[in-house]
Formats: structure tokens, C-alpha cells, sequence
């Protein structure tokens, strides 16, 4: 379910606005870096954290920084410390530390007034861990600093965590930790393409991304699985780029034997060749793969009122399909009249799982469908990924099948800003 969600949700917050994408101010120096710095980034050059008070942090590695959205308008919150903390205002007129593991109470004071422990500010309180130390929030544990921006009566919880911490937090929430590894590194790299991406269209002066289906499911970089963390690092700093651009690298859980053009999806997205579908021949192994679902009419008559047609369902019929078998439109007849919408729509408000539809009847009291694969098609099949790992193929391997002519470059010598 995360996955429809997610690209639903995909379509409104990040999707497609062109990067306003500015070269590399830092100047590059060896033939790494000369590769390195034809990406064509913005994200690349963002602008620096703020210092950190742990005299221990120039131990820790340097990547870029990713801003995450834990929690919006709390009132309060307990947030729990395994060792040593630093609590400090950003100007750092008010600090003190804490050695001790504890918890620390957070409270909107009312007024854009905050409270962290003892420490009172009109102003957003950074709460960093010492290295090695956690903090733990809502049962998630994470080792970036959590900014506590206050908001009106509320405050909001921002997690600044190194990138590469943060795709700790992600994989496992996106694909089966237990997945072969070479599976697990072409989902690291298309989830740190992902970020970078979406990096560049941020307009919010907060944060860069949410942790839930809306950006990619993020439960803090603090819990670390082995077989996650040697695909993290495994791939160090590689994303994936078409044309010395990054682009969003789409993946979903089953593409049902080959995945799509992006436009099948968002008619208005610019296609470009890795995102204009391959084949995909390792992905009948799952129970994604083929699908029956009976859905109520009542379900088809709500979503069609919604688009503006009333009246009792009368049919359902595929307008359009893909080469693949992919419905892109459908059309629901009603007493009322008729009218025709994008599958995609269509899908995530009856909840199908894919528009791969290969089998529909309108039925007394239901509408069955039958159908192929889960998720919107485009990009990775991660189903498809898991097969192809385990036939022994690499990570390499695999990106280049579902992002077809798309190049591997390493960002590494860019971390450290
Ligand atoms: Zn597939």
C-alpha cells in the first residue's frame, strides 16, 4: 500500500518541475573529481550546516545534508538520549549539554515560545547527539541533530541527517532488508538519486523531505540492519544520471512482466530513455505479480462523483492501454453519462493495484478485475530486481535494465561541504 500512496502523493509534492540546475561552484581537482563534476546539480551545492558542538564530530563522515520532516505542529514530545547531548540555540546565546543518557521533554510554550529541558527560546533549539549517542523519538532512533523549530503554539521536529544516514533509514523501509544485496545496492542508488532529485526542487526553507509515503519511508538512520548498511556504503556516493543530470529515478514493487513510459503515467512528464520502460522477466516469482481484487460499486460511483459524475455504474472499460497491457485511461459509464480518466487516478481512489488490468466485469454488487504487478510501473521493479540478484546478477546489472542508457557517476567529492 505504501507504494501507491507514495506516487500519489509524488504527483502533488515533487514531481517533474525542471531543476533549476546551476554548475558545481567548488572546483574540482583530479580526474575523479572531473568526472565527478559534470553532474549537473543543483543539490550539489547547498548551503552549510551550522557548526557542530561536539568536539568528537569531525570524526564523523562528512556528507551532504538531508533536512527531514519527522513531525509537524506537536505540542509536546519526549525525545530519549543514549549518552551525551548537546542543546543549543542557533546562534549559540543559549547552550548546555547533558553527559548522561535521559530524556528530555520538548513543549510549545505558546507564542512561538519552546521549551527542551531546561532551555527556553522564541527560536528553533538544536538538539545534537554526541557521536555514538542516539536520540529516540516515537520508538525511531536517529543519530543527525533535531532542529525543534518552533511554530505559533506548536513546534516542528527536523531531523539534519547526513545523507548516507539517512538512506539507512529508508532501505529497509522500501525494499525487504533481507533481500539479496545486489537487489538492495541498485535500491540504494535509486533511493540516493531519488533524494538528490528531489534536493533540487525544494522550496521549503525548513525541510527537504517527509518521512512517510510522501518522499520516500523514513524511519531514522539510528537502527542499522548489516545487509542495508553494506549497500549504503557499498555504493558510496553513486547516483545515477542521464545526460550529466540526475533524474527522478521512479521504482515500484512489480511492474507485471515489463515496466512502462513515464508519460503512460503523467502524460505530462518529459520522457527520457531511462524512463521509458524496459523488460523485466524475473518478476513472476512474487505474489504482486498476478492479482484478483473485487472492488464495491459503491467505491466506483464515490470516485466518479468526485470527478463529476453522478448516477448508478453501468460499465467500466479501458479507453487506452500501453504496448505492456497497461490501461492508461478507463472509462466509467454511468446512468448519468460517461466519462473517461487517467488509470492512475482511478486506481489509487478504488485501490487497484496496478492499472495492468487484464481481466474486468461489472457485477451486481461488485467489479472484478484481474490483474498484473503493483505500483505504477515506471522505473525499477523491485521485484524484478530481487529476481535479477538472484540469478547472479549485479547491482550494474540491474539499474542498467530499468533505467535503460542511464550512466553511474559518484558524488563522494562533493561530501564534505
Ligand atoms: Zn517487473
Amino acid at each position: 500500500m505504501k507504494h501507491l500512496l507514495r506516487f500519489q502523493l509524488l504527483f502533488l509534492a515533487t514531481l517533474f518541475i525542471s531543476a533549476c540546475a546551476v554548475p558545481s561552484q567548488r572546483a574540482a581537482v583530479g580526474a575523479q573529481a572531473a568526472k565527478e563534476s559534470q553532474i549537473n546539480s543543483s543539490a550539489l551545492t547547498r548551503a552549510p550546516e551550522p557548526k557542530s558542538q561536539d568536539p568528537q564530530a569531525k570524526r564523523r563522515p562528512k556528507d551532504l545534508t538531508v533536512r527531514i520532516l519527522l513531525a509537524e505542529k506537536q505540542k509536546s514530545a519526549l525525545i530519549k538520549h543514549t549518552g551525551k547531548v548537546y542543546i543549543y540555540t542557533l546562534n549559540l546565546d543559549k547552550k548546555y549539554k547533558i553527559s548522561a543518557p535521559g530524556t528530555l521533554s520538548v513543549k510549545a510554550l505558546g507564542s512561538g515560545k519552546i521549551q527542551v529541558g531546561t532551555l527556553q527560546a522564541n527560536k528553533t533549539i538544536v538538539l545534537e547527539p554526541a557521536l555514538n549517542t542516539l536520540l529516540v523519538w516515537n520508538k525511531n532512533s536517529y543519530s543527525g541533530k533535531i532542529f525543534i523549530i518552533p511554530a505559533g503554539n506548536t513546534f516542528h521536529l527536523v531531523e539534519h541527517a547526513p545523507l548516507e544516514t539517512y538512506l539507512y533509514g529508508v532501505l529497509p523501509y522500501e525494499m525487504s532488508h533481507s533481500w539479496p544485496l545486489e537487489a538492495l545496492k541498485a535500491q540504494a542508488v535509486a533511493a540516493r538519486t531519488y533524494t538528490l532529485k528531489t534536493l533540487e526542487n525544494v522550496k521549503n526553507q525548513n525541510f527537504d523531505v517527509f518521512s512517510d509515503v510522501r518522499s520516500q519511508m523514513y524511519k531514522g538512520g539510528g537502527k542499522q540492519y548489516d545487509s542495508v548498511k553494506k549497500a549504503v556504503d557499498g555504493t558510496r556516493g553513486e547516483v545515477l544520471t542521464y545526460q550529466d543530470k540526475l533524474f527522478f529515478t521512479y521504482y515500484h514493487a512489480n511492474c507485471g512482466g515489463g515496466t512502462d513510459d513515464v508519460r503512460s503515467w503523467n502524460p505530462g512528464a518529459a520522457s527520457i530513455k531511462p524512463l521509458s520502460g524496459a523488460s523485466c522477466k524475473t518478476d513472476s516469482h512474487s505474489k504482486s505479480y498476478k492479482w484478483q481484487m473485487n472492488i464495491p460499486r459503491s467505491k466506483v460511483e464515490n470516485y466518479a462523483k468526485r470527478v463529476g459524475l453522478s448516477g448508478t455504474l453501468k460499465s467500466l472499460k479501458i479507453a487506452r492501454k500501453t504496448d505492456t497491457g497497461r490501461a492508461t485511461n478507463i472509462t466509467i459509464r454511468t446512468s448519468k453519462g460517461s466519462k473517461t480518466v487517467p488509470c492512475g487516478n482511478f486506481r489509487l481512489a478504488v485501490g487497484i493495484r496496478s492499472c495492468k488490468i487484464t481481466k474486468l466485469s461489472v457485477r451486481k454488487n461488485d467489479v472484478h478485475f484481474e490483474g498484473k504487478g503493483y505500483g505504477h510501473g515506471i522505473g525499477m521493479c523491485q521485484d524484478g530486481a530481487n529476481g535479477m540478484a538472484k540469478d547472479g546478477k549485479n547491482y550494474k546489472k540491474i539499474l542498467k535494465n530499468y533505467y535503460p542508457g542511464s550512466e553511474i557517476k559518484n558524488i563522494s567529492n562533493y561530501y564534505g561541504i
